[in-house]
């Protein structure tokens, strides 16, 4: 049995839950320190790092989730993970971070010619 010992508490809401896997669970890395917090529901991270993070622009337009989905690229989150938290299709993932590659390339490029 590897699912011992899994059970997290939800920093939103205290709400004592169990999460399938690290790898599955609803996570954000405490800046500093290293270690996660763990969420009982997407709802309760977004909600969480709305609370935390440098207020911005909140975009509900395609191009927002496009942000967030690069933003999770970025951090390393698998596809079929971003698919199931922002609720878009995988084909949708893909399509962003050929994107995503195609302005860090250009990035690059910019930063050669100084
Ligand atoms: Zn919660």
């Amino acid at each position: 049995m590897y699912l011992f010992n899994n059970d997290k508490v939800c920093p939103v809401c205290g709400k004592q839950f169990w999460a399938p896997s690290e790898e599955w669970a609803y996570k954000r890395r405490k800046t500093k320190t290293g270690s996660f917090y763990y969420f009982c529901s997407w709802k309760h991270l977004r909600e969480y790092e709305q609370k935390t993070e440098r207020p911005r622009k909140v975009s509900t337009s395609a191009t927002g989730q496009g942000d967030e989905i690069m933003r999770m690229v970025r951090e390393g989150y698998k596809n079929v993970e971003i698919c199931r938290e922002l609720g878009v299709a995988s084909g949708t993932v893909s399509y962003y971070k050929g994107k995503l590659k195609e302005t860090e390339w250009l990035k690059e490029i910019k930063e050669d010619q100084g």
